[in-house]
């Protein structure tokens, strides 16, 4: 059988804001993962269309396509392609589990929720020609799923080709949250067998690993056991954590032990009426700066994650928590303008109190201003939000940010890290052209090499002076 994987590309990636390294980080692992189930016998292909012209003029047995918000009308176009050719068309994802009402129409059969165990399902009911418009997902479990299929992944087109998931979803519930409605009607959170997630990381080459998961550090005893077993594995990774677990026991030091070199933690907002508003429970109370001071400890960089146009938000929010992200030594930042994304209890809310703007998937992309804004304009917001980017990755900021670690060598990784990812944009879209991006892989190893902070005399700078 010819099956053909497509991972169509989000609306953002043609858009001014397109940034062509961000879409060429990780590969397809959903789909990747997926084709597992397939028979050794079946000849797949699988396309992303973020690092590759997708060629849509063929006719295979089945396509299977991944709708995310900001792909699903690419996404329903190129189902609507292959349908009138007469090929059988699955759709599943994030999209089409939060909204499967809109998705029917254009598939022969959808699938809501994880798919790992309903996909084998499916595919036993298409080959006896008996397959099912909908199936949804109940058992939730990756215990005993098959290697992923990284042969069909193209390694040399991804910056982070040894992108990893050992886990699916989180055992969190905030409002705002898109991957809930994915989840829905089942367990949210649950993990692979340790030997298992071992066994996957030791098939794969060199020393760099991204873990996806939503939060590496969610299960206590699922990460103690990952992280005894990469010890002694050479291995340097990144990750994410919520701030809680990062200040809970000494999980996070197994962590670093085991490699752990940079981190992605939802501070969110620094407004506690926020947390509470958002159902963000597990920042309540915590203290970010000791979770902070931890990290940097350890030698672990911090990608802080925050949401701007929360109800409690004013018009200096933007300042405040840049200010705040240079002070504390934040390597680097993602910000996200709200957005009530279908499914979410945010929606809900929203929806109940009339303040949805349009329906226009295409502008979910956190960059927008998709609802009405209690506490400051809509368009202070969305400049606020680009002031925002450019103020925190500001050369002069990202200096100030750096000199903010005690040791001598850590400014200097901050600086590289920091600098290397938003400064060099020409550069990088050369990388991508001469498609030489996975040969940068071992400039970032040995940017994440680790480094000893407090050990040294802060006033030492490996730096000239910026005025
Ligand atoms: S902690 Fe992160 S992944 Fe978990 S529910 Fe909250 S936003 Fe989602």
């Amino acid at each position: 059988m010819k099956i053909k994987m497509i991972l169509p590309a989000l609306t953002e990636a043609k858009s001014p804001y397109w940034r062509p390294v961000k879409y060429s980080l990780f590969p397809p692992l959903g789909l990747a993962t997926l084709a597992a189930y397939c028979s050794p016998d079946d000849d797949i292909e699988l396309q992303d269309e973020h690092v590759e012209e997708l060629q849509i003029h063929d006719s295979p047995d089945l396509v299977i396509i991944q709708v995310y918000i900001t792909n699903a009308f690419r996404s329903y176009r190129l189902a609507d392609h292959y349908r009138s050719k007469g090929v059988y068309v699955c759709l599943g994802g994030l999209h089409v589990s939060s909204l499967p009402d809109e998705a029917l129409p254009h598939a022969d059969s959808i699938f809501i929720g994880p798919g790992e165990d309903t996909f084998p399902e499916f595919l036993k009911d298409f080959k006896n020609r008996t397959p099912k418009k909908v199936y949804v997902n109940a058992k939730r479990t990756i215990a005993d799923i098959p290697p992923i299929r990284r042969d069909l992944i193209k390694r040399q087109l991804y910056l982070v080709p040894n992108s990893i998931v050992v886990s699916r979803g989180c055992p969190h519930h905030c409002d705002f949250c898109y991957k809930d409605a994915f989840f829905e009607g089942g367990k949210s959170f649950y993990t692979q067998q340790v030997d298992a997630a071992l066994a996957e990381i030791d098939r794969l080459p060199g020393r760099h690993l991204y873990f996806l998961d939503d939060h590496l550090l969610g299960n206590q005893k699922f990460a103690t056991g990952l992280f005894e077993g990469m010890k002694g594995m050479n291995r340097v990774f990144q990750g994410a954590s919520t701030l809680d677990a990062i200040l809970r026991g000494n999980l996070i030091e197994k962590a670093a032990e085991a490699g752990l070199r940079s981190v992605f933690i939802g501070f969110e907002t620094l407004s506690t009426v926020n947390l509470s508003q958002t159902n963000k429970k597990q920042n309540l109370g915590k203290d970010y700066r000791e979770a902070i001071n931890r990290l940097h400890s350890l030698g672990i960089m911090i990608n802080g994650s925050f949401v701007f146009g929360l109800d409690d938000d004013d018009k200096y929010v933007f300042e405040r928590t840049v200010e705040w992200a240079v002070e504390n030594a934040l390597t680097t930042c993602t910000f996200h303008i709200l957005t009530p994304y279908p499914g979410t209890r945010l929606y809900k809310t929203m929806e109940q109190q009339n303040r949805i703007l349009h329906h226009n998937w295409d502008q979910y992309d956190t960059r927008q201003v998709v609802y009405k804004t209690v506490g400051l304009h809509a368009e202070e917001l969305k400049e606020g939000y680009d002031r925002a980017y450019k103020s925190f990755y500001s050369w002069k900021n990202i200096y100030r940010a750096s000199m903010q670690h005690d040791s001598l060598k850590y400014p200097l990784k901050h600086f590289t890290y920091a600098g290397g990812w938003k400064k060099f944009e020409p550069l990088w879209n050369f990388i991508i052209k001469t498609k030489g991006l996975n040969n940068m892989l071992l400039i970032l190893e040995a940017i994440l090499s680790k480094v000893n902070n407090r050990s040294n005399n802060r006033s030492v700078s490996p730096f000239p002076a910026i005025a």
